[in-house]
């Protein structure tokens, strides 16, 4: 428990009432679990901060494991990866036209172009900054989000030869991503496959000469050989999300997020706990409060249902969670300033699938969840 007579300069580095801990040996397993499967080079995808776990911190980690490129959504976030030092190859899919473009160019960061209006802006900019652009073309294959059409992948493939022919850019890729790849049966991603080669073969027919063609993402990376071709997207296996639909491949969860109790509280029976009442004692009890809640990223939904580990005990949530906190019944061994597993790897411990499930959601939106007062920390060991 922590000493309430703090130091001066305890106040300066506050003690969170919440952390989470990244497992950097598990990213470093997670991405060689990644490299001896999918027998390919590996994109560590470290957007959204590295699925809530430090984009500086991951991508040192499975850069040295042995992945070979980095990959986000925004040139914003390729813009930091590149500030903080990386001189891997970085490709950001998500390109606003009217976001720093130059400066993504000049710093040779691999722009995904899905359309005509995207080329002109590129081009625009690689002008500007002196530099050809890198530039990978998307298609798509059937997800209907980003990426051309089949029907416009003809005028964008002339269009980009063009331009390289200009000198204002150079397609190094061409790409695409998964919409069923969580489905284990090869069939789910093979209409998706032939929609890819028919474009590289349009690509190619443009004479275009991408160095890399791209669509898998973890599942297709883990479940799917023929989708592996020159490298492979790997975002949620780094962070041990396992996302093919009854498969496991070994993947080490990365994040630990724990809390602890500051209040402890005798309470009769009878009582209704929280907002609502939604819990009433059934007989005389003890309740924990934990000082983290649905602001912080723990999911209303936990309120019925959800579970935290003190001393390797399970205890219910009681309650609706709060927004900055939330009550768990517990007994008479549990202490003051005891240390509360809300996410955890151990046996027995909650994990990132256990809450999403209880939230109906997937373990992808719990682990970007969690907010600024929950710590995060790093872990070498
Ligand atoms: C998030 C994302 C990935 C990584 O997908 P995972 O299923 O997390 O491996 C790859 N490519 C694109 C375009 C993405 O948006």
């Amino acid at each position: 428990m922590t000493d309430l007579r703090s130091e001066p300069e305890q106040r300066t580095t506050p003690t969170p009432l919440a952390t989470r801990v990244v497992d950097h040996g598990a990213i470093a397993h997670n991405v060689r679990t990644l490299l001896d499967r999918a027998q390919r080079p590996v994109m560590a995808v470290v957007k959204a901060d590295a699925f809530g776990h430090g984009a500086v911190e991951v991508a040192a980690t499975a850069l040295a494991a042995g992945a070979t490129w980095l990959g986000v959504a925004t040139v914003d976030e390729a813009l930091s990866l590149r500030g903080a030092g990386f001189d891997a190859p970085i490709f950001a899919w998500l390109i606003d036209p009217w976001s720093e473009l130059e400066a993504a160019i000049s710093l040779r960061i691999s722009l995904s172009c899905p359309n005509l209006d995207t080329l002109d802006a590129i081009a625009a900019a690689s002008a500007r900054a002196g530099v050809a652009a890198l530039v990978h073309l998307e298609l798509d294959t059937g997800m209907a989000r980003g990426g051309a059409a089949a029907g416009e992948w003809v005028a964008l493939c002339a269009a980009a030869r063009e331009a390289e022919l200009r000198g204002a850019l150079v397609v190094d890729g061409v790409w695409s991503h998964l919409a069923l790849a969580s489905d284990p049966a090869p069939q789910s991603v093979a209409s998706a496959l032939a929609e890819f080669a028919a474009g590289a073969e349009v690509a190619r027919l443009a004479a275009l000469r991408p160095a890399e063609l791209h669509i898998a993402n973890s599942a297709g990376a883990l479940a799917h050989p023929e989708t592996r071709m020159t490298m492979v997207r790997a975002g949620a296996a780094l962070y041990g999300i396992e996302t093919v639909t009854g498969a496991r491949y070994g993947l080490r969860p990365a994040m630990r997020v724990t809390s602890r109790v500051i209040q402890l509280r005798q309470i009769p029976a009878g009582t209704g706990v929280g907002y609502h009442h939604s819990f009433v004692t059934a007989s005389d009890t003890a309740l924990a409060l934990i000082p983290v809640g649905y602001g912080d990223g723990v999911p209303r939904a936990l309120s019925h249902g959800g579970r935290v580990v003190i001393g390797g005990r399970s205890f219910a949530i009681r309650g609706l969670v709060s927004m900055d906190q939330l009550v768990a019944e517990v007994d008479g061994d549990v202490r003051l300033g005891d240390e509360v597993v809300l996410i955890g790897g151990a046996p027995g411990e909650p994990s990132a699938a256990e809450w999403a499930s209880l939230a109906s959601t997937i373990p992808h939106e719990v682990l970007t969840g969690f907010g600024t007062r929950v710590a995060l920390r790093h872990s070498r060991a």
